[in-house]
């Protein structure tokens, strides 16, 4: 198995990108790794495989954050590739990631489109939606890669019941920064790093990013000291923190307080990875409580309730009849 492409915007020229200035370890605190996490396997929508790094370990760990599926990297065989056909959310924002491969979404507002190759779709359920999500025809007839990653963001109490909305993030739109010596780069979907900013506008104040870092080289980036900060290896391997905790394909690291984060891709990478892919993830928590029921996130068991009688009654949307045949 060769899953080499990662598509995700690659830069042609590092060096041409703008830079992120080198931290003084002298005046910054760099965050520390606090745990380390395998990320377990589970099956999601008609049967896929994905590994779900949070929610499990500590939802408050992860706040504002509820959930992140990594999907692949898999080479689908014809027939084989499988997705999330109609459902409901509510009371949060799902944020599709496609690395490799493209998947088709359609909702009960008439919405859809296609994510492909580096692209991001950010979908506010707020007060309520039915979606499908499922790998492209194309995908599903001849096989092909897949890589993505879906990510869903909380949203306070005062923003749960406000309208569905989508962004479509287009690759070319991803801000796109070099470490201080060209080693490593970052493609910031959303949120700030540094004095950069990334497309994604969201609710809840998060900065979210993917790194490649190349074998032997080091990314530092300032954080905001008020977020938390996670760590999830997509592919390769290397380590976290000032105190080089390991940390590889599947592992989720969550760090602790402090102003920079540090990651490093081990000189020697092996199997599929190339270099040390990783999420940069991070927000300021919503400290709220959480009830969570499948698809529907809101505060209190009644609400969910209540959100399961919306659903049955139609009242967060049917399924377009055009999109029933055949
Ligand atoms: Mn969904």
């Amino acid at each position: 198995m060769t899953f080499f492409a990662m598509p995700a915007v690659t830069p042609e020229n590092i060096l041409s990108l703008p830079r992120l200035s080198s931290i003084d370890p002298a005046g910054a605190v760099f965050r520390d790794v606090l745990h380390v996490i395998d990320a377990p396997t589970t099956l999601e929508g008609e049967g896929f495989q994905v590994r779900r790094p949070f929610p499990g370990y500590d939802l408050r760990s992860a706040d504002p954050f509820l959930l992140l599926d990594h999907w692949g990297a898999v080479e689908y065989a014809p027939g084989e590739a499988r997705g999330a056909p109609w459902h409901p959310h509510r009371g949060f924002e799902t944020v599709t990631y496609v690395m490799d491969g493209a998947i088709r979404h359609r909702d009960s507002l008439g919405g859809g489109g296609v994510i492909t190759d580096g692209a991001t779709q950010w979908m506010t359920a707020g007060s309520g939606i039915l979606h499908d999500e499922l790998p492209t025809e194309e995908i599903v007839t001849r096989g092909g890669l897949f890589h993505a990653v879906q990510l869903w963001v909380n949203l306070p109490r005062n923003l749960k019941w406000t309208p569905p909305r989508y962004q479509d993030v287009g690759a070319k739109r991803l801000a796109l920064l070099s470490s201080d010596d060209g080693g490593a780069w970052v493609r910031l979907i959303a949120g700030e790093v540094g004095d950069y900013k990334g497309p994604g506008a969201t609710w809840t104040p998060i900065a979210y990013a993917h790194a490649t870092v190349t074998p032997g080289a080091r990314l530092q980036v300032p954080w905001r000291p008020d977020f938390n900060a996670l760590v999830y290896v997509l592919s390769g391997r290397g380590t976290a923190g000032p105190s080089t905790q390991s940390i590889r394909e599947g592992q989720l690291a969550i760090l602790g307080p402090g102003a920079a984060l540090q990651i490093q891709a081990d000189a020697q990478q092996d199997g599929h990875a190339r270099n040390l892919d990783a999420l940069l993830l991070g927000g300021l928590p919503i400290r709220e409580p959480v009830a969570f029921y499948g698809p529907f996130v809101m505060n209190t068991h009644e609400e969910i309730a209540q959100a399961i009688s919306d659903y049955r009654a139609g009242r967060m949307g049917t399924v377009p009849a055009t999109t029933l045949a055949p």
